[in-house]
């Protein structure tokens, strides 16, 4: 440390004199450092391989042992293929997690491989894709969703609606979730493909599935939460549902109404299909949401029209 008496010094040529003076005495009291060793007393550096060897010894290849997880003997100890496929089908599954969790509890029995309710709760689907039962649609619809947007044979908004409001409560929502499954499920098997995985396109479209209800549909952010609409935005798939119910009698049913219009008209330019449950026919449609949406829902070649119902 300087002492006070220099630093405080009030002329700086004065300070800057004594300070040198000081530097030069506290140098001279440290002891010397050692000379360098000359070079050529150094022992000769062994090579790289050698000194490996000295300190780790032979690397040692793993012997016959049991696998890690379930226990069977394997040639060198480490984890079986079986366990392998399972760890890895886990990890895809866990990827899912969040899109599958989109979906509403009620329906997500459709999510299910067999969903045994499902031809009875959706029993004929009409479309411009032809006459299908609930699986079989389902099948074709989340194949033509997930096709790249610049194939012209892809979909870019299927519109579910019914005959009658009444018949078609469940079975709308039930065909939407059905479809949401294959989509899953068709990511699942992609990303079971390769080793180490890949995230294929069709795993990463399956991930970014969502289901959102208009009547949830919100611009603002809840504490850390993407809001509603953003989330609704940002999905690949996005299944849009109780679309027309937005309440529209009052200021909040309005807002929504006009946030789902909004969702579907800057959507589209994206590419982002998107699925709509909702029991409004053309009228209804035109009546609710902008022109713009109906247009895009009823006059564009990219969307697709369904009829569900139970009957
Ligand atoms: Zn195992």
């Amino acid at each position: 440390m300087i002492p006070p008496e220099i630093s405080d010094m009030a002329d700086d040529a004065a300070r800057a004199q004594a300070l040198e003076a000081w530097l030069v005495a506290e140098a001279a009291r440290r002891p010397p450092l050692p000379p360098p060793r000359p070079r050529e007393e150094r022992p000769e550096d062994p090579p790289l391989f050698a000194r490996l060897d000295a300190g780790a010894g032979p690397i040692a290849l793993p012997g016959p042992g049991p696998c890690r997880r379930c226990g069977e003997a394997l040639e060198r100890v480490g984890i079986c293929p079986r366990c392998a496929a399972a760890m890895l089908a886990a990890e895809v599954e866990a990827s899912l997690r969040p899109a599958r969790e989109s979906v509403p509890p009620e329906y997500r029995w459709a999510l299910t491989p067999d969903a045994p309710e499902l031809a009875e709760r959706c029993r004929r689907v009409r479309s411009e894709l032809g006459e299908h039962s609930a699986a079989s649609f389902a099948r074709k619809a989340a194949l033509r969703l997930c096709l790249p947007p610049s194939e012209d044979r892809s979909l870019l908004v299927l519109v579910i609606g019914g005959q009658t409001e009444e018949n078609s409560r469940h079975g709308k929502s039930v065909l939407a979730a059905r479809i949401a499954h294959e989509i899953l499920a068709a990511g699942a098997a992609s990303g079971l493909v390769g080793e180490p995985p890949v995230e294929t396109r069709m795993l990463g479209i399956a991930r970014r599935t969502r289901w959102v209800s208009a009547l949830e549909l919100s611009e603002r952010a809840v504490s850390t939460e993407r809001s509603s609409y953003e989330r609704a935005m940002e999905a690949s798939i996005l299944v849009l549902d109780d679309l027309g119910q937005e309440g529209r009698e009052t200021y909040a049913g309005k807002e929504r109404a006009a946030l789902a219009g909004k969702l579907l008209m800057m959507r589209w330019p994206l590419g982002r299909p998107t699925i709509l449950p909702t029991y409004l026919g053309p009228a209804g449609i035109a009546d609710v949401y902008l022109g713009g949406v109906h247009g895009r829902l009823f006059d564009d070649a990219r969307a697709t029209r369904v009829e569900v119902s139970r009957g």
